[in-house]
């Protein structure tokens, strides 16, 4: 290990645990974030961590701080009516935090690292992979970086992904549907549940936060802002919303609008170069599993590492991208088809699964798709062929991935 150096690109959430979890196996680790402080607002202000993401934060001791400032959600409740949904029968629990507050804690533990440097306002522009170099734009001009190792885990928009990857092999969707979300004081709604309103076409939806501080999101088509909020239509569509009175529709008009979708990578690795996170698989957010998802790439990169003996970076990365690919694959595929259940969408067999699978796994005693999503880390694609066996049906052909 003599004077190995590890780049990150991308100092969002997996980026930072990644360089925590790898500190051990580099001598310097450089996180290359473009950002100059302060985070981009058109995503959820709310995050809910399940198992996985737990179990990372776990593995770098910074659980019980997550903990201590987010909310424990126990099921959800429908605004319109229709009482208490408990996830889990076992009492399984989600923890939800404020995205700003999870982004601090892992930025101060990274910070207290000897081994680790980050360097905001540096955007990673182009990558050579044969000379093992990256060019980032800087807040002074244009500088290169050597690396031994370089993970990509610069998001969905991904800077080294781009550079890897040919057209063919990366595939972007992009729903129509686009995310507000705005803070609301305390409604008065349950601590204890995720709040949601849906009626097909939109969706709103409310985690709590601590001191009753909580988001309300809208999930709608582009192009309706004007009748949802500017002729109240949110309110006649869901009309226990009123409550928040107006200022809340100027507020959900003024938020930025963020984009939801889903990327596939047919290959993560070039050399010593890897993607992790959503750098290599973005997935809609109606299951609450993207960020989970790269924070268990994160724990079994370190795995690899941990386990590395005598391989090289190339054996390690590549052991890594195979045990993760058909993961990441599953959960995009279960994330796409709940989104469909939720937009009332769904093809007849998609309908029987999301409605009856769950009766089929607990009459063989075993938990439903969503809370093994959430309360384990039994690995996403066992679970989506669990489910199909316990419907007795073939799952579907598995994507191929390199
Ligand atoms: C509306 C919404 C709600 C969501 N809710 C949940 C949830 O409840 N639970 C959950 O698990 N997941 C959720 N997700 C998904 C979650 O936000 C992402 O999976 C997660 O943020 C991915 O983390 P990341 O670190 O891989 O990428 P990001 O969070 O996107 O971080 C990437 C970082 O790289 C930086 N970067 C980008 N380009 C460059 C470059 N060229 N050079 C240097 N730096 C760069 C960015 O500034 C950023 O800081 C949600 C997503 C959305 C859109």
């Amino acid at each position: 290990m003599n004077g190995q150096h590890l780049l990150i690109a991308g100092g969002g959430p997996v980026g930072l645990v990644t360089a925590l979890l790898l500190e051990p196996h580099f001598d310097a680790i450089t996180v290359l974030e473009r950002h100059d402080g302060g985070m981009p607002s058109s995503r959820s202000l709310q995050l809910v961590l399940g198992e996985r993401g737990r179990h990372a934060l776990r593995c770098c001791g910074l659980e019980q701080a997550v903990i201590d400032r987010g909310l424990w959600v126990r099921g959800r409740e429908n605004g319109a009516g229709g009482g208490f949904h408990a996830y889990d029968e076992d009492g399984g629990r989600i923890l939800a935090v404020s995205r700003v507050v999870l982004q601090q804690l892992l930025e101060e533990a990274v910070d207290t690292r000897p081994g680790i440097r980050r360097l905001d306002g540096t955007a990673v522009e182009s990558v050579d992979f044969e000379a093992r170099t990256v060019e980032a734009l800087t807040r002074t001009g244009r500088d290169t970086w050597q690396y031994d190792v370089l993970v990509g885990a610069d998001g969905v928009r991904s800077a080294v992904a781009q550079a890897m990857l040919g057209e063919e092999e990366m595939t972007l969707h992009k729903m129509d549907l686009v995310y507000r979300e705005v803070p609301v004081q305390d409604p008065g709604w349950s601590h204890e549940a995720f709040r949601y309103w849906s009626d097909g076409e939109i969706m709103a939806g409310s985690f709590p936060g601590q001191g009753g501080q909580r988001g309300l999101f809208v999930m709608h088509p582009r192009g309706m802002e004007q009748d949802l909020f500017d002729e109240a239509k949110l309110f006649t569509r869901f009309p226990s919303l009123k409550g928040l009175g107006h200022g809340v529709l100027s507020a959900l008009k003024a938020a930025p609008a963020g984009a939801m979708g889903s990327k596939h990578c047919s290959r993560w690795r070039q050399g010593q170069a890897v993607l992790i996170g959503d750098a290599a698989h973005a997935i809609v957010p109606f299951m609450g599993q993207g960020l989970n998802t790269g924070l268990e790439d994160a724990v079994a990169l370190m795995r690899q590492y941990r386990s590395r003996g005598r391989a090289g970076h190339e054996a390690v990365l590549e052991r890594f991208v195979r045990r993760r690919q058909q993961p990441a694959e599953a959960i995009r595929t279960l994330s796409d088809r709940h989104a469909r259940h939720l937009l009332g969408q769904s093809t007849v067999t998609e309908q029987a699964l999301e409605e009856r699978s769950g009766a089929a796994l607990r009459s063989m005693g075993l938990p439903d798709t969503y809370a093994s999503c959430a309360f384990s880390r039994t690995r996403f694609d066992r679970i989506l062929r669990r489910e199909w066996r316990a419907m007795g049906m073939d799952a579907p052909v598995r994507r191929k991935v390199a």
